[in-house]
């Protein structure tokens, strides 16, 4: 098995290729873009020398409309980390850690306390038979 046999045809100088010599693309054949790594740079390289301007204002034009989202992206982000991960101070934790122990103590109570009643409940009910 020889891994680098396989090759791939380049699109734009139809120069047979090893795969390493294309980008990634996952929906591309071999999931590789139909453009060597070299073409698209000189692609890429004269389409932004002829499109200069329209790129610049493209960018700028999308950053300003992206921005408002962006940050609000980041919001929604810090705000799930928040409340995923909750940042407590000692104090913090030792109080929950006290109300949570208190609330179980009442339960223990309560419990203790419905217990007691249900006896004497049964047991004046025995009395009166
Ligand atoms: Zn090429």
């Amino acid at each position: 098995m020889q891994k680098d046999a396989i090759t791939k045809i380049c699109n734009a100088c139809g120069i047979a290729k090893s795969l390493d010599d294309f980008d990634r693309d996952e929906s591309g054949s071999h999931k590789r873009t139909s453009r060597c790594k070299e073409c698209r740079c000189i692609i890429n390289k004269e389409y932004k020398d002829n499109n200069k301007e329209a790129i610049s204002s493209y960018n700028k034009d999308y950053n300003a409309k992206n921005k408002e989202a962006r940050s609000l992206d980041n919001k929604i982000y810090y705000d799930k980390h928040k409340a995923v991960k909750p940042i407590l101070t000692k104090e913090e934790l030792e109080e929950k850690e006290r109300i949570k122990q208190e609330k179980r103590s009442a339960i223990n109570r309560q419990n203790k306390q419905r217990g007691k009643e249900k006896k004497e409940f049964v047991e004046a009910n025995n009395a009166d038979k």
